[in-house]
């Protein structure tokens, strides 16, 4: 091979298959930068060389269909650039349902597409057999269809990336091992190889299931396992058709795609096999494991069911090939949180070949703009944490999510695998008390409590599930006397600096130089007004602050304030996650159990809303912060957290006689959506800014203080916006609303929810969700309309609502 190896590139690209010669064609094309990709073998030769080669588009978020769409719009049109053919074909993709909750989820998932800009179609058993003669349809209830989905050549593609991104300028060199880097703190300033040393400016690791070390070279963590996946490919048989549709049988967890005449297939198993914990050889070129006739049983006996016509045809080929999977089956993709120039996009769950285009055009503009072009959130790297980094806990969750890959999504599902990881000193105390436990990002928090007769366990359902009644206790607590939540997972943050309050004031949004002792609510936002962060900020001292964020968004917010703090600025900052015990009391009657326990009176005047006061209780410093997120009169506790347990035991025993509940997060999500706080992630993203979002009081506009997006939400006030957030009752109260039904204005289609959810005071579903206008949204033009919501493909009447729908203190129920 005899390759050169440059002394220097922008940006030195590691690994050949299908992402890293994406990312690098991107760069080079759309970003002119100096860009050398290093790969070890020859391109293609680690997992993308084997693929199936199924491309199907939708997905759960806007954002990452969007994506996948585009590889889609690529592979159609990089023949005509390249001179080399992709293989696309665009057969569509039938997707069969054999039980009522694999139909509804189907529905759900038509409605989505819907939401998304895509055509899917549901078709009755016979429509289905009419496409697919081969099919055994008996116990279909139906199929949808999405046209516009496809397969093609995975090495072909690559190939193709491979030689646009040598047009477009980049060096792509074969046989090139990355060995090691220079670090200097905590960026790379060269590369070391088996011919010698790079240096360069960024890095962008797309090693497949080798990112995982490769990233360990620079600290980085990159959770992901290697996993067996198989399939076989079959000799011609009869009756099939070259354009036939891909095929998803989830039900009997299979696939199927026609090749040159006969048929590819293979599945999801419930009980896969993991390949190393260890390092992947280096040496692992074009290579496959053993056939595994014994495991692969269980999909060839599915596959048999499906197309009769299989027991006459012969296999041609097994491929029993790697892959790297992650715990939560979505890829990884962005900056990473412990080197400040290594990028990374691995661990494709099988649905690389799929997203390789997009992934590639999106990984690009974040290398080159240090800033993600859109949402990607469902996919950061720095959705994971300190958990991620334990092997063992890495390798279950992810053969749990791969197990689940095709079992039906229902609503709020809980991994089972890797618990508990972390808990707060309280868990003991409220196992005893019923409460049925969730896990966000290692800690188990409660998502509600089971009265005596009823086992804490989640049985889940398309419908209603067996919880609902037992959070709308809860729920009537909170809103008629109190509730108590231990939200001790809220990520937190102290910072402290001589600068600390100029750093912070130069990236959020709202105005954080105020008098010592103001909780400050607050976004933070990227360069186009987006929403990246939303969060308190407490004034401790003149320059010691407190930040308090979601549990999920610790790693994300830690880093998105140390990224875009203005360099050298003179602060420190310190996850104090577990240092803190946080329990939230809230409802009218949590004055008087706060004043019981405390032994001290908490009038209003003297201690206001959005203000921070320290207390003691049971002897015990508490950090209290008079704010809600349940629209009712409260305090979130913060307590060293060696004190929590006594804390918790006072405030229980001041609050019995006076009503107090224990309540949990889904008594918490419907309290939520009743008071209209906006949840990140979902109804507020980097795709939406605070305008668009309702949440344009939060912004410092009026003063001249400089903050990141500020010009950004400057140039959108001199248009009308162009979607506006906005609440949704259903006029029927039976309706189950998960989010991404379509909205329809005056029979139109005007958005999608964002989130979806039962409140339970106003005895309705309520639904959040962007009402979108290219020519202008107000106040006006949202509430002149009418309104239907599609869920599930069935359209029901909804109304609009701005504002709250329960108006804390004054119980205003609007609905
Ligand atoms: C059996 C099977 C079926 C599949 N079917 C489908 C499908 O139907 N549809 C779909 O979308 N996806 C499918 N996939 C998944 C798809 O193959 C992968 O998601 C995709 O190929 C991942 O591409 P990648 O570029 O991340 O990794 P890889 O193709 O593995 O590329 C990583 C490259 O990095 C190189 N590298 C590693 N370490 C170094 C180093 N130190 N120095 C230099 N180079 C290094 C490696 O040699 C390798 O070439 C399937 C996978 C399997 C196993």
């Amino acid at each position: 091979m005899n390759a050169v190896l440059p002394n220097h590139a922008d940006v030195v690209v590691i690994g050949g298959g299908i992402i890293g010669c994406s990312t690098a064609y991107h760069l080079a094309r759309d970003h002119n930068l100096n860009v050398v990709l290093l790969e070890q073998n020859r391109l293609t030769s680690g997992s993308t060389w084997h693929a199936a080669g199924l491309v199907g588009q939708l997905r759960s978020s806007a954002s990452i269909t969007q994506v996948l769409k585009y590889s889609v719009d690529l592979y159609k049109k990089l023949e005509a650039e390249t001179g080399l053919q992709t293989g696309w074909k665009m057969t569509g993709c039938l997707r069969l349902a054999t039980n009522q909750d694999r139909w509804i989820e189907f529905r759900r998932l038509a409605t989505t597409a819907q939401s998304f800009g895509m055509d899917m179609h549901l078709l009755s058993p016979a429509e289905v057999k009419k496409m697919w003669p081969l099919l055994d349809v008996s116990d279909l209830i139906g199929a949808s269809f999405l046209p516009t989905d496809g397969q093609a050549s995975p090495s072909d593609i690559t190939q193709a990336l491979a030689k646009g991104a040598r047009m477009h300028g980049a060096k792509l060199i074969e046989g090139v091992r990355v060995s090691g880097f220079n670090m200097s703190a905590n960026r790379i300033s060269a590369v070391h190889t088996n011919l010698g040393m790079i240096t360069c400016g960024k890095v962008v690791n797309c090693a497949g299931m080798w990112a995982r070390q490769i990233g360990a070279m620079a600290g980085v963590v990159v959770p992901l396992q290697p996993v067996k996946h198989q399939y076989v490919i079959t000799e011609k048989l009869k009756g099939l058709s070259a354009d036939a549709a891909t095929i998803r049988d989830p039900d009997l967890r299979t696939y199927f795609k026609e090749e040159v005449g006969g048929l590819v297939f293979g599945g999801y198993e419930p009980d896969p096999i993991p390949w190393t914990e260890g390092d992947v050889p280096a040496t692992f070129e074009f290579q496959l494991f053993e056939d595994d006739f014994d495991h692969f049983e269980q999909h060839m006996s599915a596959a048999l069911q499906r197309i009769p016509a299989l027991a006459d045809c012969g296999v041609k080929k097994m491929i029993n090939g790697p892959e790297s999977f992650t715990p939560d089956g979505n890829f990884i993709l962005g900056k990473s949180p412990e080197c400040a120039n290594m990028f990374v996009g691995a661990g494709f769950n099988a649905f690389g070949i799929a997203s390789g285009g997009g992934a590639g055009w999106v990984l690009a503009d974040w290398v080159a703009k240090e800033e993600a072009p859109m949402d990607l959130w469902p996919v950061d790297i720095r959705r994971f944490s300190a958990v991620h980094a334990k092997r063992k806990f890495v390798t279950a969750r992810t053969l749990e999510a791969y197990g689940k890959h095709y079992t039906i999504g229902y609503p709020h599902e809980e991994y089972e695998s890797g618990r508990p990881q972390l808990a707060s000193p309280l868990y003991d105390r409220l196992k005893a008390k019923g409460a049925c436990f969730g896990s966000k990002l290692g800690w188990e928090r409660p998502n509600w409590f089971a009265p005596a007769d009823t086992k804490p366990h989640d049985i889940y359902s398309m419908g209603r599930q067996n919880w609902f009644e037992h959070a709308g206790r809860e729920h009537a607590a909170v809103r008629e006397k109190a509730g108590l939540f231990d939200q001790s997972s809220f990520a937190k943050f102290d910072i402290k600096g001589k600068q600390a309050t100029a750093a912070l004031e130069s990236i959020c949004a709202n105005r954080i130089d105020r008098p010592v002792g103001a909780v400050v609510y607050t976004q933070m936002l990227n360069s186009r007004g987006g929403i990246e962060c939303d969060l308190t900020v407490t004034r401790l001292a003149d320059n010691h602050y407190y930040v308090v964020t979601g549990t999920g968004f610790r790693n994300h917010d830690f880093n998105w304030i140390l990224d875009h703090a203005p360099r050298g600025a003179e602060f420190q900052m310190r996850d104090v996650t577990e240092e803190w015990g946080t329990l939230v009391l809230m409802g009218p009657k949590a004055r008087a159990i706060l004043e019981a326990a405390t032994g001290q009176d908490l009038p209003s005047q003297g201690f206001p809303f959005g203000q921070c006061r320290e207390l003691k209780v049971a002897g015990k410093k508490v950090r209290a912060l008079r704010v809600t997120y349940v629209g009712e009169l409260g305090w979130e506790l913060h307590v060293p957290v060696r004190g929590i347990c006594a804390v918790y035991d006072s405030l229980m025993a001041a609050g019995q006689p006076l009503g107090l509940a224990l309540t949990g997060y889904r008594a918490l999500e419907s309290l939520r959506l009743e008071k209209g706080y906006r949840a990140w992630s979902s109804d507020i993203t980097p795709n939406d800014t605070p305008f668009e979002a309702g949440l344009g009081w939060a912004v410092k506009m009026k003063s001249d203080t400089g903050f990141i997006g500020r010009e950004a939400l400057a140039q959108q006030t001199l248009q009308p916006l162009k979607k506006m957030l906005t609440g949704f009752t259903t006029v029927r109260d039976d309706i189950v609303l998960v989010g991404r039904e379509t909205i329809l204005r005056d029979g139109k289609f005007a958005g999608y929810l964002t989130s979806g959810g039962y409140g339970y005071t106003v005895g309705k579903p309520i639904g959040y969700g962007y009402v979108r206008n290219a020519a202008g949204v107000s106040v006006e033009h949202v509430m002149s309309g009418s309104y239907e919501l599609v869920v599930a493909t069935e359209k029901v009447k909804a109304i609009p609502h701005m504002g709250a729908l329960v108006d804390p203190g004054n119980l205003r129920v609007k609905a």
